[in-house]
């Protein structure tokens, strides 16, 4: 499945390799510490060599080793100790409940679980305990070992294993993306042109280290290019826009959520930061959105703000990054845009045919050097998930002039209701522009009559009032009839899980209890 057009595989070095060449500058800052190259790749060879000394081996030949730590150099230096050592990382959630630590770790099987200590009560609640748990400051702050000395790390192939990302589907526990150090290198390569990724850049890091967005678009690309990244131990909206409008950063990338929750920071204000912001954001040279739909609202309200036009692209756990608008030209509201470098992207219809360019809703299907090896010990799964060699993403889009707008996931956000099909992308673009509505999430319920139902969840504008029969005889005039919602809830917050996204099939059991329209 995977080949190396970006890297014959003679030539080949994997992102740890090839950073020799920027020994001296500035890797990644947190708080008031920073690491160059060398750095990093000093401590990540000790972290390299402790894990074999301490396995007993000169090749992890790509065992697992599950890591949680927090956010932060050591979390780097670990990872990359990984990779050095011949395994594969899996990163663990800071934030996931202790049944689903135990379903990833139970999953991956690892030969060994790292942690920090503040961490290390959250894998005695998962209750594994069939694999060896260290903690981290052991290979971090060992002393050398002098055996260890002449230990020679191991050469890493191309089509090695190198990640597994835990990715939730819509129907299952969460299933481990396994990416290779090719794969991984043409999804990073991939962003790097487009993006124009330079050694000047200096990027800020909000998101979790667990989800394909943080790791590869953010961390990944940095380093991978000799730039900067300043990691934050979590997002805080007042410390992000300080960093924002504090002149050092050239980029910014989040989550839809992540900019509401900065605009909202902003609109909270005094005069004199809300100036500082926005002056200072509109210094930044790329402000990019991905991993959930970019209301239009949000993105013109931080146009207004920060001068900034939000890039958004699209791209999943499985394939990287695959759709992008441009980093020059114009970045159409509501689009995610055309194919990335190496990327292909084809649209089929529910025969599998492939669609042209054209308004008729089709699913996303994704071919390349970026697309991801395996469901781990899944082969079912896998072969489910590839037709004739490409990836089915479950996504719908229609394409206008060669770019691509989506209009949800198959399973979810494509109601069938009455025959129609309806996307609740679409319905919510509007519902968001109500003067009374913060938010909404809709999605489909069962109806004997209806096939499915249309149904919102409503956050609603704080101080304002929510008059329900106002409210429905105002989306009528905007949505056709079989796509107004016929059942809400007023809610304070949506669902959401740890990257943001709204968990539709919670929000549908919201619906057991519900006010009828
Ligand atoms: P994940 O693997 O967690 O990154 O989730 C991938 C899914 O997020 C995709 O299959 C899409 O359904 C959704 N997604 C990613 N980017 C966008 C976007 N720009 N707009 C709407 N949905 C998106």
């Amino acid at each position: 499945m995977t080949q190396f057009p970006n890297n014959s595989e003679k030539t080949f070095k994997t992102l740890c390799e090839r950073s020799d060449k920027y020994s001296q500058r500035v890797a990644l800052t947190f708080k008031d510490q920073a690491i160059t190259y060398e750095e990093l790749n000093q401590r990540s060879d000790k972290v390299a060599t402790e894990l074999l000394t301490i396995l007993g081996t000169s090749d992890l030949n790509e065992s697992r080793v599950a890591f949680l730590m927090e956010a932060g150099l050591d979390y780097v230096v670990v990872q990359w100790g990984i990779w050095k050592a011949g395994g594969v990382v899996v990163p663990l959630a800071k934030s996931h409940p202790p049944p689903e630590l135990h379903h990833t770790l139970q999953d991956s099987d690892p030969i060994l679980v790292i942690v920090s200590s503040k961490l290390k009560r959250s894998i005695q609640q998962a209750d594994f305990e069939t694999t060896r748990v260290i903690d981290a400051s052991q290979l971090l702050d060992a002393d050398p070992n002098p055996n260890s000395a002449n230990l020679q790390l191991p050469s890493l192939k191309p089509e090695r294993r190198a990640m597994m990302i835990y990715t939730s589907g819509t129907t299952g526990k969460p299933k481990g993306a396994v990416l290779t150090h090719s794969i991984l290198s043409a999804q990073i390569t991939s962003l790097v042109e487009a993006w124009e990724w330079s050694e000047d850049d200096r990027i800020m890091l909000v998101l979790p280290l667990h989800h394909i967005h943080g790791i590869v678009n953010v961390l990944c690309c940095a380093l991978w290019k000799g730039a900067s990244c300043h990691i934050s131990s979590h997002f805080d909206p007042i410390d992000t826009w300080n960093h924002l409008s504090g002149g050092e950063l050239t980029l910014f990338m989040a989550v839809p959520t992540i900019y509401m929750l900065l605009i909202k920071t902003w609109e909270a204000a005094s005069e004199s930061d809300r100036s500082r912001w926005s002056r200072g954001a509109s210094n930044l040279r790329l402000m990019v959105s991905g991993s959930a739909a970019l209301p239009k609202t949000s993105l013109e309200k931080w146009e207004q703000i920060t001068g900034q036009v939000l890039l958004e692209r699209y791209g999943m756990t499985e394939v990287g990054m695959a759709l992008s608008n441009p980093l020059h030209g114009k970045r159409r509201p509501g689009y995610v845009g055309s194919p990335l470098p190496g990327v292909k992207v084809r649209r089929v219809d529910e025969n599998g045919v492939e669609l042209g360019d054209s308004e008729q809703e089709g699913e996303l299907e994704v071919s390349g050097p970026n697309v991801f090896l395996e469901y781990w010990r899944n082969p079912e799964m896998t072969e489910d998930s590839f037709k004739n060699n490409w990836f089915r993403t479950g996504d719908m889009a229609v394409v206008d002039g060669g770019s691509y707008r989506l209009l949800g996931r198959t399973s979810v956000d494509i109601i069938k209701t009455g025959g129609f099909k309806v996307s609740a992308l679409e319905i919510e673009e509007v519902i968001r522009q109500h003067s009374a509505v913060t938010d909404c999430a809709v999605v489909g319920i069962p109806n004997e009559d209806w096939g499915e139902l249309v149904a919102v969840a409503i956050v609603k504008e704080p101080y304002g009032e929510f008059d329900l029969e106002d409210f429905i005889g105002w989306t009528k005039n905007y949505l056709a009839p079989y796509k107004t919602p016929r059942e809400l809830k007023l809610v304070s917050e949506l669902p959401r899980n740890a990257m943001g996204k709204v968990q539709k099939e919670q929000v549908k059991l919201l619906f057991s209890n519900s006010l009828q329209t």
